[in-house]
């Protein structure tokens, strides 16, 4: 099975692929992860890669796209869950004709789909302590006491790029770059949107049923 996997900051995308990869049995390529792999082992796209981050800038979608055609033509991608690529209609339309190119299509892509309130409250929720750095959140992992941290008795605060301004902000960037995505792969019949408002569990039991079908 050869599967793409989206979601917004909040949304337990990297949690569920790491639950799809172990079910399904597939090889996950993550962009970051395939990136340090091709620079430490000096490929092609790798040196190229490189070159572009020691001067600070930008990778080129064309280079992230050889490096993607690199690690898919490796022998463990027979099954492949590609994950944090693409992330603009120029990329996934880059993707697209290297795929074709390499004969490989895409069996499905796995939306993971919250909304926005409940991906605000996840997101704005974390505070970190400012004696040891812990992090705590105020729904998923609270402190003993209210405002202190468990271990050094610290003040727990919220950082400035978790609150509500600069969380909207990155949910807003995350949108607009991605709608024009979700709308192309659901055009091509291919889009499977899976509902991220629930229990870790039942998230893959929707996935895995949506794409019995
Ligand atoms: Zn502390």
């Amino acid at each position: 099975m050869k599967l793409l996997i989206m979601g917004p900051p909040g949304a337990g995308k990297g949690t569920q692929a790491e639950v799809m990869v172990k079910e399904l049995n597939l090889t996950h390529i993550s962009t970051g992860d395939m990136f340090r792999a091709a620079i430490k082992e000096g490929t092609e796209m790798g040196r190229k890669a490189k070159e572009y981050m020691d001067q600070g800038a930008l990778v080129p979608d064309e280079v992230v796209v050889g490096m993607v055609k690199e690690r898919l033509s490796k022998p463990d991608c027979d099954s492949f869950l590609l994950d944090g690529f693409p992330r603009t209609l120029d990329q996934a339309q880059a993707l697209d004709a290297t795929l074709t190119e390499m004969g490989i299509k895409l069996d499905g892509v796995v939306n993971i789909a919250v909304p926005r309130e409940k991906l605000m409250a996840r997101l704005t929720g974390r505070r970190v302590c400012k004696g040891c750095g812990a992090s705590y959140h105020v729904i998923f992992n609270l402190p003993q006491v209210e405002g202190k941290c468990n271990s050094c008795d610290g003040e727990l605060y919220q950082r400035s790029d978790d609150n509500e301004v600069a969380v909207g902000n990155r949910l807003d960037v995350y949108e607009a770059q991605t709608q024009p995505l979700i709308d192309y792969y659901n055009e091509q019949g291919l889009l499977f949107n899976i509902n991220g408002d629930q229990e870790i569990k039942n998230v893959l039991v929707d996935i895995l049923a949506a794409l019995k079908k």
